[in-house]
């Protein structure tokens, strides 16, 4: 279990985190995502010991790790660039550590091999990082941090330099991999897709401070503002402040997700078609209505409209934002 307290480091004029509060449960593997510069691996250093904070309590278990140095904390770090030592084989950077904490060659072998073989890099022990694939080299990463055996993992980006289709692939392993060890890991993404499959809860994070914690299906369905309702969702929610075409109060802000807005020749919200993205499995048509709000509208393969066309449409799923705060009402 990890429990920041009111955590907060400044670089300069910079708050990279800005007293942050969250407890990751026992076993939980939890995504922190945000855009670039909003903290995110600022506070797994945090919490790794490479770095220390200005303010507040990194607790490890219940301890307070403040003093402890970072190759005593239990805790497993993988970057995004590996950081493998080019000068040995994939053998020798799995064995390295175990070595060092002085365990017998033999069964340093034997872990490493089995290491190896659970990410299905069991052939490749004699290779040098420089003659393997990306995807190959972060396997060789992750084999090496689960041979720490860390009561947390810390994963930061690990899979950002790999291309979408080993991404996709890597993804489901570490899930599996999860599912498996059930060992507490805070896994660090800028990627929706990646916090929202992987984690059993996810962290939204802008200039350093918390936005929202919860399952990811609860933070998609019910975005605590207006940030987050913009952050998570692919195209982003349809946002109108004050009134507008989609009713409502000049107070109140009103979202609508691409996915809740139909086309309805009943429906209540009239707009022009603009331009219409197929992307195969479904399509993104963009559309302007007459006082000039732009509306994303997602809809199934061949909507059967065209650019120009008049459309009307529905909404179905209103979520409603205070307009001066951006809060969820
Ligand atoms: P993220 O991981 O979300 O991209 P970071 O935690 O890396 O964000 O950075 C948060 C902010 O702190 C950024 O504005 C970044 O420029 C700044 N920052 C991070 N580390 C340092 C550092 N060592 N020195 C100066 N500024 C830093």
């Amino acid at each position: 279990m990890i429990r920041l307290e009111g955590l907060t480091r400044s670089y300069g004029r910079t708050t990279a985190v800005d007293g942050v509060d969250l407890e990751v449960r026992a076993g939980e593997l939890v995504t922190l995502v945000g855009p670039s510069g909003s903290g995110k691996s600022t506070i797994l250093r945090l919490i790794a010991g490479l770095d220390r904070p200005d303010g507040g309590r990194v607790l490890v278990d219940g301890v307070d790790v403040a003093g402890v140095p970072p190759h005593r904390r239990a805790v497993a770090m993988v970057f995004q660039d590996y950081a493998l030592f080019p000068h040995l084989t994939v053998h020798g950077n799995l064995t390295f550590g175990l070595r060092v904490r002085r365990v017998r060659r033999a069964e340093a072998d034997r872990r490493a091999r089995a290491a190896a073989d659970r990410l299905g890099i069991g052939d490749l022990l004699d290779r040098y990082p420089d003659q393997m694939s990306g995807g190959q080299r972060q396997r060789v990463a992750l084999a090496r941090a689960l041979l720490r055996d860390p009561s947390v993992y810390l994963l930061d980006e690990p899979l950002a330099s790999l291309d979408a289709p080993l991404r996709f692939a890597t993804r489901a392993d570490l899930l599996a991999l999860h599912r498996e060890l059930r060992t507490t890991t805070v896994h660090v993404t800028h990627d929706q897709h990646e916090a929202m499959t992987l984690g059993d809860r996810v962290v939204v994070l802008a200039d350093g401070r918390v936005r929202q914690v919860g399952p990811p299906q609860q933070v998609y369905d019910e975005p605590a503002d207006t940030f987050v309702a913009g952050f998570l969702g692919s195209p982003p929610m349809n946002l109108v402040t004050g009134g507008g075409v989609l009713g409502g109060d000049p107070d109140v802000t009103l979202g609508v997700r691409p996915e809740d807005l139909t086309l309805d020749g009943e429906g209540p919200v009239a707009a022009t078609l603009e331009a219409v993205e197929a992307l195969g499995s479904e399509a993104i048509l963009l559309t302007r209505c007459p006082d000039g709000t732009r509306l994303t509208v997602r809809t199934g393969p061949r909507p059967g409209v065209a650019p120009g066309d008049e459309v009307r449409l529905r909404a179905d799923r209103l979520h409603r934002f205070d307009a001066a705060t951006g809060r969820r009402r």
